[in-house]
């Protein structure tokens, strides 16, 4: 890999919630950063602020399909992320973690780049041992209506894995758990953005199930440094490392936390538990606090603050559902 201080570097899904702010953080320490997405689950205003810096570049691209860069860095990111999202058409989804992969570590191995995959909590499934640590093998339906998602992230892995081992790619890998905050797309699907949108508008609280599971969330300037940090690590520590917050809430918590936070009167509305609905999710971060030397610092009140203000600024009008796109 360059020793260069700035890089060429490339972030695909880079106009997402997480890719986007990936890029503002690059842009401002000066490389040249090239965002690739083909905007099935974002919107080019999301990285509009960024078009007239000499140092970023946005290509509409589909990531399944080839394409030939130079870059010495690649954060692999593309991938629908809300359930919503990757249920919307499971089969382009999978497509995108197992060809997308295939495509972008055959540029690393081609350009000699670093690579870092985008993996997920999702990998452990339903997990039998908690919290969880990376040498946990999960829980994982293979044939369930998550199974598109976690099955591909769990395929990347493996991808990631044996590019390293037969081919010599320089490879990180990094297991995000769920990340909240500005930019997220209001109407994902996901349970942060799900609430905020329906306090803020008085619209009822939609809590799946007795909202007993629980979930750690993480907010996304933690995650953004987290990434960072596990990009340029030098201790040929490829990973998996686990990146979230171990703060640990039930659903109905942070139901009470929104309605307290957005002063809102909306009602609480049971609605059925989605097949497969993992039960618990709470990292064991003790691999990054010591290889990373990185831990969380945004409590959930602080973080839900930040991302209530945000969501009260934009127009929901603007957004739209994802682009139905069946290739
Ligand atoms: P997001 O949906 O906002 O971002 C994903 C981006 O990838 C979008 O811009 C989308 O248009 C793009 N994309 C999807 N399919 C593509 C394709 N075939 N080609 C090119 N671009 C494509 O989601 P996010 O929350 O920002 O997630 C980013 C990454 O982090 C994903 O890989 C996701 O699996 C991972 N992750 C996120 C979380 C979280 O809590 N946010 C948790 C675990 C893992
Ligand atoms: N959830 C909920 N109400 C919603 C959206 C989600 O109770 O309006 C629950 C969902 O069933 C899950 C948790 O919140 O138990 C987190 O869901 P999300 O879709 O955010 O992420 P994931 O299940 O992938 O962790």
């Amino acid at each position: 890999m360059s020793k260069q201080r700035l890089k060429r570097i490339l972030i695909t899904g880079g106009a997402g919630f997480l890719g986007s702010h990936m890029c503002e953080r690059l842009v401002g320490e000066g490389h040249d950063v090239i965002c690739l997405d083909n905007f099935f689950t974002s919107q080019k205003f999301n990285v509009a602020h960024l078009l007239d810096r000499p140092n970023f570049e946005l290509i509409r691209h589909d990531v399944t399909l080839p394409v030939f860069l130079e870059v010495d860095q690649i954060y692999h990111m593309a991938c629908p992320a809300a359930p919503g999202h990757y249920q919307f058409n499971p089969i382009k989804t999978i497509k995108t973690s197992v060809l997308g992969s295939v495509n972008m570590l055959g540029m690393a191995k081609r350009c000699g780049a670093r690579i870092l995959l985008a993996s997920t909590s999702e990998i452990y499934g339903d997990p039998t041992v908690h919290p969880q640590p990376e040498s946990y093998w999960g829980n994982v339906n293979p044939i369930g209506i998550r199974s598109c998602y976690d099955e591909g992230k769990r395929v990347a892995e493996t991808l990631f894995m044996d590019y390293h081992r037969m081919n010599k790619v320089d490879i990180r890998i990094v297991r995000i758990f769920n990340t909240y905050g500005p930019r997220m797309h209001p109407f994902d699907g996901r349970v942060v953005s799900n609430f905020i949108r329906q306090a803020l508008t008085g619209q009822p609280i939609t809590i799946f199930g007795e909202g007993e599971q629980t979930r750690s969330f993480c907010y996304r300037d933690d995650l953004v440094e987290g990434i960072v940090r596990m990009m340029n690590c030098e201790d040929n520590f490829i990973g998996p490392v686990n990146i979230g917050n171990p703060n640990e809430f039930t659903i109905a918590q942070l139901a009470s936390k929104v309605l307290e936070l957005t002063g809102s009167k909306s009602t609480i509305e049971r609605r059925p538990l989605p097949p497969d609905d993992p039960t618990r999710r709470q990292p064991d971060i003790t691999l990054a606090r010591k290889m990373l030397k990185w831990e969380p610092s945004t409590e959930l009140r602080v973080g839900l603050e930040k991302t209530i203000d945000w969501f009260q600024t934009i127009r929901m009008e603007d957004y739209r559902p994802p682009t139905p796109n069946f290739a």
